[in-house]
Formats: structure tokens, sequence, C-alpha cells
């Protein structure tokens, strides 16, 4: 199957449920990218910051790069001016950093708090008490320099499409709570409920997620 097919069968359950598509790239050379692109895709996904950057400074202007990957505080600043998405934000602090660099580069960074959901411990993420928490912060409520636009979480990995579903369930759940209680606030917008990769986003789209992030069903396994 070549990338394209990959992405027109993909794309097309993607849209019967009015969700979106990150083709995640990691690892995957510029010319992969290039066949995505020409394809139809705007949305990449990668997890290195080094490894975005220098993508970001071969592929054309209108790509929306998503930094899905745990993200350091001491390398916000090289995604600041460009990155459309920052998927993987799990703490108070690295949040701080956002809104800090956001504020230097005088633009608005769009993040999504990463939710853990999955049994491994090794997952990142805020528990539901620690996101509850978060919003309360003064710190939190000060910053003007960063958009909430959702959440985003990654279910157990597991054969248990049951065990699968009740964890993005949960997510989906949280996120509607979430998003009623906090809509007044001037830097929360959620509107993306970001769950779901190769092996479990159909489960994820049928459980409301409205942002699939699919990287090996599109280019292959990877090579690390
Ligand atoms: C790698 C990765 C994906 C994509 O994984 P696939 O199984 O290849 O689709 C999605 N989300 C995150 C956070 C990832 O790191």
């Amino acid at each position: 199957m070549s990338i394209k097919s990959n992405i027109d069968n993909i794309h097309k359950i993607v849209s019967e449920y009015k969700a979106r598509l990150i083709t995640v790239s990691k690892t995957k050379p510029v010319e992969q990218l290039r066949e995505a692109y020409d394809a139809g895709i705007r949305d990449f996904g990668e997890n290195k910051v080094q490894e975005i950057v220098e993508k970001e400074q071969q592929l054309p202007n209108d790509i929306r790069w998503h930094m899905i990957g745990h993200l350091q505080r001491n390398k916000v600043k090289y995604i600041a001016p460009f990155v459309y998405l920052i998927h993987g934000v799990d703490s108070l602090k690295l949040l701080k950093e956002i809104d800090k660099q956001g504020q230097k580069l005088n633009r608005k960074i769009n993040c999504l708090l990463q939710v853990h959901i999955a049994e491994e411990e090794t997952k990142f993420g805020f528990s539901v008490e620690e996101l509850n928490q978060l919003f309360t912060e003064p710190d939190f409520t000060a910053m003007d320099n960063i958009v909430i636009k959702g959440l985003m979480g990654m279910a157990t990995f597991t054969e248990n499409a049951a065990q699968i579903r009740k964890e993005f369930k949960g997510l989906n759940e949280l996120f509607e709570g979430l998003s009623k209680e906090h809509s007044s606030m001037t830097n929360v917008d959620m509107e993306i409920l970001s769950m779901g990769m190769s092996g479990d986003y159909q489960i994820a789209l049928e459980e409301g997620s409205n942002m699939v992030r699919v990287g090996s069903s599109i280019f292959g396994a990877r090579n690390y």
C-alpha cells in the first residue's frame, strides 16, 4: 500500500466522524512527509524537538506542526515560533514556560492538557485531581499567551478493546465536564479531544475523539 492510499482509507473513516487526522511522521524522512503533503495532509505530528525544527525548515509553510511528545521546558523556545498545537502539556511549570515564550513572541500558543488514562505507569499526564486543581491555580488564570484547546490521552497498550474503550470514554466525559465548567475563562477554549493512534483510533472515534494521531498505519512500522 502506498502512503497516499493509506491516507485516503484512514481519511474516509476519520471524516465520517468529522474528526481531524494528524499524520504522525516521527522518524520518517522528509521525502515521505512530502508524499503525505502531496496527498493533501497539512497536519503533521512529531515527538522530538530537534526533528520537528529540522522538518519545519525544509517543508512548506502551510503545514500545521503538532508537538505530540513529552516536551522539556528548556526546549519550548525552539518550537514556540511555529508550533500549531502542543499535545503533551503535563505540568503547570511547562505551561508557564510556554506562556513565557508566547509572550516574547507576542503569540498565543495552543495547548492540550495530557491526561493519564492508561494503566501503565510510564505514560505522562495529569491525573484527574491534578487537572481540576490546575484550573483553579492563580498562576494558571493569569496566563495570557496560552490557550487550552482541549485534552489529549493515550490508552493502555493492550489487546483488550473494552479496556481501551473505557479509558477513552472516561477522557471524553472529563473533556465534556471541563468544557462546560471553564468555558468563561479567557485562556480556555475547549474544542479538541485528541485520542486514538493506529491501533485504537476506531474505538477513539466511537468514543468521541475529534482528533486522531496516526503514524504507522500511514507510513508503516518505524525503525528506531
Ligand atoms: C507515535 C505516537 C503516535 C502514533 O503512533 P502509531 O501507533 O504509529 O499510530 C500517536 N501519539 C503519540 C503521542 C505518539 O508518540
